[in-house]
């Protein structure tokens, strides 16, 4: 799927991080609020977090709503920077790259949001390619592209399934082809980093597991380093090779699916009982809500 020439074009990129580094994301004493620090009721949303995230591993962020994941996400995006706190990018300080840097290292999906104008879907995965464009062609529309630029957008489109879409206006499109759009977009930016807030939420069960499946073979294919928010905990559980858990803007538990998905600990990130047992086929944690029976004993 992924071309020789992909490939090569890869390489290249590093938007000037040491892509030897020991960690992708390395995370120390991270405090964020989105609002003033001063006065005496600061809301920290992100406390003291502590984290890494290797290399070429698929990261699940999973927690109750308001736990931090969309923002945890947006500091590693470099859309939001700690008030303290260090965050390095494959050795490199976060704070000290540009934003052009770090797009061409990183590519962020967000969550589903209103599109506003009607570019079609090629237009729009071509726009992925936007951090690799040479200076001199720049322009103000589109006519900066050149033919590399043309085939990662079109391989993109054909590893999410969308190249029959290419002519049709994104605001036209279901809500699951507008996601594998975006992802598509974030895949032909090339990145070495890919970072997706909900990426499943309104997709149905076959698109669910072509996504991950897509993001399992890029790991294995280009050792893309993965961070996924999700609130799927059992996505998480067999598609992650870690899981870090949020409550209350910290970490409370970060580790492989069967260190992390126990009874104990989800009941004190969620608050709930669930019963937890072997994946009939990975032997990975199961979680499943109790019946009605039960969930009232808890
Ligand atoms: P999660 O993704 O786990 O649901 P978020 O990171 O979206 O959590 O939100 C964490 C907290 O930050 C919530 O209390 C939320 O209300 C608050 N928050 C999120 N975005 C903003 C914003 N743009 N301005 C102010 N507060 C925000």
């Amino acid at each position: 799927m992924i071309s020789e020439r992909g490939e090569h074009a890869l390489a290249e990129t590093g938007g000037g991080v040491d892509l030897r580094a020991a960690y992708a994301y390395d995370l120390g004493g991270v405090h964020f609020c989105y609002g003033s620090t001063r006065g005496p009721d600061v809301r920290w949303v992100l406390r003291d977090v502590t984290l890494q995230v290797r290399p070429g591993e698929i990261l699940g962020i999973v927690g109750p709503n308001g736990s931090g994941k969309t923002s945890l996400l947006k500091l590693l995006a470099k859309l939001a920077a700690p008030q303290t706190g260090n965050i390095t990018l494959f050795g490199c300080s976060l704070a000290g790259l540009s934003q052009e840097d770090t797009a061409q290292t990183v590519a962020f999906v967000p969550q589903e949001s209103a599109q506003l104008f009607p570019f079609t879907v090629a237009e729009t995965v071509l726009m992925g390619r936007f951090p690799h464009r040479q200076r001199s062609r720049w322009s103000l529309g589109f006519g900066w592209e050149d033919q590399e630029d043309c085939q990662a957008a079109a391989q993109s489109m054909a590893t999410m399934d969308i190249a029959h879409l290419a002519a049709r206006p994104v605001t036209d499109l279901s809500g699951g082809e507008r996601q594998r759009t975006m992802i598509a977009r974030a895949l032909a930016q090339m990145p070495r980093v890919l970072l997706l807030d909900e990426p499943t939420a309104f997709l149905d069960l076959q698109h669910q597991l072509d996504i991950c499946a897509v993001l399992r073979r890029l790991r294995d294919e280009r050792r893309l380093t993965v961070v996924i928010v999700s609130h799927d905990l059992n996505l998480a559980s067999q598609y992650c090779d870690r899981v870090a858990m949020l409550k209350d803007g910290r970490v409370t538990a970060v580790g492989s699916p069967s260190e992390v998905m126990s009874v104990e600990i989800l009941r004190d990130v969620y608050g709930c009982h669930v019963l937890i047992d072997p994946h009939p086929e990975s032997g990975l944690p199961r979680i499943t809500l109790p019946g009605p029976a039960l969930r009232s004993h808890h």
